[in-house]
């Protein structure tokens, strides 16, 4: 196989709740993250590792990444890159490769973007050199480049503990039409856990109820349970994330909620055609600062 290409799926959080700091200042979490039917592709193409040494652009991974993602780091600071060195020390296979990152993932949102594009890689590199790894091996070394990594291998509907590593497969969440709107603001993930740490006072949502209500199939149980400690935190930060969830709510979401550390918010509907009419109003709201929004559903 010379050429292989594959899709990326983003995640959204269901349900986030922080329990607290572990001694190596990691935080401590339970999550229920959703697979979303919004992806990346990147296609892998063997090369001739010795031509691409010759690259600036090659690290010493014999990687040479291109995007339609201007505003990403092309060299060992992205995850793909990562993922591939990662692969090299651990099976030290020869020869080169290229890969085309095309995104449609919004980038730092929440979404899982580069966790998802790093195990991508891993699965991407383990097909193209047949290196016969096992998809706990892909989890486990993915864990090496972030939290996140070994869920965006495993995929679906999952309860995740530790730090995001420690994974239940859930049955797969009732279906639903799903709005999915990124605001035109960043915030820093760092910033955000940091401020959630100054706060006195935390409300949990009930993670262990909604994993219940995954399992019986009642999507009314999920929705009552949507909850995400750090979405305080991040509105102080980010007032657009209320005002997206406040039209869909109003324009018929049954459900909405901040993904992540945000600031993407999703909406859950009954109806595509309504949550279609939900996006053109809050595209339509400038407080809302619309950078990309997506109608979608969950992917198994
Ligand atoms: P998470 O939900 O895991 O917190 P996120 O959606 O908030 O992830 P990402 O899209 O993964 O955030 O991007 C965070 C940062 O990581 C970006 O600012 C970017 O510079 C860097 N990065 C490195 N590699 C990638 C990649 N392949 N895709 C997106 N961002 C990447």
């Amino acid at each position: 196989m010379n050429t292989y290409k594959r899709k990326a799926y983003a995640k959204i959080n269901l349900g986030l709740d922080v329990l607290g700091r572990l001694p190596n200042g990691y935080h401590e979490v339970k999550m229920v993250m959703q697979t979303v039917d919004i992806w990346d592709e990147l296609t892998f193409q063997k090369t001739n590792r010795e031509a691409d040494d010759a690259d600036p652009k090659n690290g010493a991974a014999g990687v040479v990444l291109t995007t339609d993602a201007g505003e990403l780091p092309l060299d060992q600071d992205n995850l793909i890159c990562k993922a591939v060195m990662l692969m090299r020390e651990e099976y030290g296979f020869s020869g080169g490769v290229k890969i085309h990152l095309q995104k449609n993932i919004p980038i730092a949102a929440g979404m899982a973007g580069g966790s998802t594009d790093a195990a991508a890689t891993l699965r991407g590199i383990n097909e193209l050199f047949e290196l016969g790894a096992s998809d706990e091996k892909l989890m486990e070394l993915g864990v090496r480049i972030g939290a996140d990594v070994p869920y965006c291998v495993m995929g679906g509907t999952a309860l995740a503990e530790g730090i995001g590593e420690k994974l239940t497969r859930l049955k797969a969440a009732p279906q639903c039409s799903l709005l999915v709107v990124k605001p035109d603001v960043n915030v820093s993930t760092k910033d955000v856990y940091r401020a959630l740490d100054a706060q006195e006072e935390i409300l949990h949502p009930d993670i262990d109820g909604m994993v219940a209500a995954i399992q019986k199939d009642d999507l009314d149980g999920v929705i009552s349970r949507l909850g995400n400690v750090l979405e305080p935190v991040t509105v102080q930060q980010c007032p657009a994330v209320s005002r997206i969830r406040n039209i869909m709510d109003t324009q018929g979401a049954d459900g909405s909620l901040m993904s992540g550390s945000g600031p993407t918010v999703f909406g859950i509907f009954a109806d595509a055609d309504v949550a279609e009419r939900a996006r053109k109003q809050i595209c339509e709201d400038e407080a809302c600062r619309v950078k990309q929004s997506f109608v979608t559903c969950f992917v198994d």
